[in-house]
């Protein structure tokens, strides 16, 4: 056996490489030099070669929470976080980051409205609603207005074909009964009249709850009730609407917006905020002064309120310029073709060939099954998901028909050299 002690390289050598000290900057100097002892480890043990050692510490990093570049064409992607933050959101997180003025009047000095100035600009978007409140995300909104209007055994009146399932096992039938109301359903699967839910009301009825169908369609033999003859039954209906679309959206003609929902008679509005509103994890509540105050005093609202970061993120992203998400929804495909063609380019100056191709971009985040955003992606050998997923800049494609498709639209174009560069870096390993 050949003694590879002498030429095993010392650690700070190895920790001065420029891909470990990007790595040492997103994950912590103590994980990078962990990783890296571990493996030179293995080169006295003559396991590796020396050579060897920065992609392996590299790739055994823990990982969780890196930045990622998302070439997946999934615009919210929830094992990617859903919704990228604006520069202006991000700035602003990390100016609360310290103390702030969150619960301050610095004029005179007394406690003040907290995230006053977040609900204020998120009202002056919505001004259909008389008030808004914000809680932890749409999950937290909706067991907060299942607990305070129909807590303690009274009914939620829910069509059949609104039970639905949002993702990773999150059932929301389960999570309304959970806070102890009672549902109580109506309709069939497919359909659901205004005399089903009338028939249903009585003296325990709390609200009535519509709930968007967010991530499936259903064609066909249907029938629903709409919204403006609900609100004539007379208790309060929740809207549910998902997706946290404030005004219409043409690109996207199934999906609610808030301000119809409520100009349809809706007295309660319930949305996420890192969905198509492109802001942070957030559950926004919006409409009658009576019921967002009755929500707010509730005991259960002070366990689900939003933090600083949260309040700071969700104004800068009201009142800021556009959206990633937005952006990446909006993307030209004349523009986007253009781009993919340059680092396709780039690629080949380096005698690497990868093909530009059409492909099929979607919403995603549960939202807008429907609609398929037409886009173009630089096709490579599908063995490449896997390295790229580890490279130091992760980078995270799709594998359609036997090929890794990377679509730049969710990639922030100042990313494009980067993206380049890990490519290069795995096609040198000759994967
Ligand atoms: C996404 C979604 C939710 C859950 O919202 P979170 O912010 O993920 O908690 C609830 N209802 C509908 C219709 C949704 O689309």
């Amino acid at each position: 056996m050949v003694d590879s002690r002498r030429h095993v390289p010392r650690t700070d050598v190895i920790l001065a490489d420029p891909r470990l000290a990007a790595a040492t900057r997103s994950e912590g100097r103590a994980a990078v030099k962990a990783a890296v002892v571990a493996t030179l480890q293995r080169v006295r043990e003559g396991e590796l070669k020396p050579d060897e050692v920065v992609t392996t510490a590299l790739a055994a990093l823990p990982g969780g929470l890196r930045p990622v570049l998302n070439a997946t064409g999934v615009v919210l992607h929830t094992n990617l976080g859903r919704a990228a933050l604006s520069a202006a959101a991000r700035e602003a997180i990390v100016a609360a980051a310290g103390h702030t003025d969150v619960e301050l009047d610095l004029t005179t000095g007394r406690r003040a409205k907290r995230g006053r100035t977040a609900l204020t600009a998120l009202h002056r978007l919505i001004p259909a609603a008389e008030d808004v409140h914000v809680v932890n995300n749409g999950a937290a909104a909706l067991v907060l207005a299942a607990t305070a209007l129909a807590g303690g055994g009274r009914e939620i009146i829910v069509s059949r074909g609104e039970m639905v399932e949002i993702g990773d096992g999150f059932r929301l039938p389960d999570l309304l009964e959970s806070t102890g109301a009672r549902l109580r359903e109506v309709g069939t699967t497919n359909r659901t009249s205004v005399a089903d839910y009338k028939r249903a009301i009585g003296p325990a009825t709390g609200f009535i709850l519509k709930v968007h169908p967010s991530n499936f369609v259903v064609r066909g033999f249907t029938s629903a009730a709409s919204l403006p003859e609900l609100a004539l039954l007379g208790p309060p209906v929740v809207a549910d609407i998902g997706s946290g679309l404030l005004a219409p959206d043409p690109l996207l003609p199934f999906e609610p917006d808030a301000a119809t929902t409520l100009g349809e008679g809706a007295s309660l509005v319930i949305a996420s905020g890192d969905k198509l509103l492109g802001g942070p994890q957030a559950g926004l509540l919006l409409g009658s002064s009576a019921l967002v105050n009755q929500l707010r005093r509730h005991p259960l609202a002070r366990a689900l309120r939003v933090d600083k970061l949260t309040l700071a993120a969700l104004q800068a992203t009201l009142t800021g310029p556009t959206t990633p998400t937005r952006d990446a929804l909006h993307y030209d495909p004349v523009a986007l073709r253009a781009r993919t063609l340059r680092v396709q380019a780039t690629l080949a100056a380096r005698d690497i060939s990868v093909e530009v191709v059409e492909s099929d971009a979607v919403v995603g985040g549960g939202g807008a099954p429907e609609v398929t955003l037409p886009s173009w992606s630089l096709s490579l050998p599908s063995p490449y998901a896997g390295p790229l997923r580890t490279a130091p800049t992760p980078v995270v494609g799709r594998v359609d028909r036997g090929r890794l498709l990377l679509d730049l639209r969710c990639v922030p174009e100042e990313a494009d050299g980067v993206l380049t560069d890990m490519v290069i870096a795995v096609a040198a390993q000759e994967v």
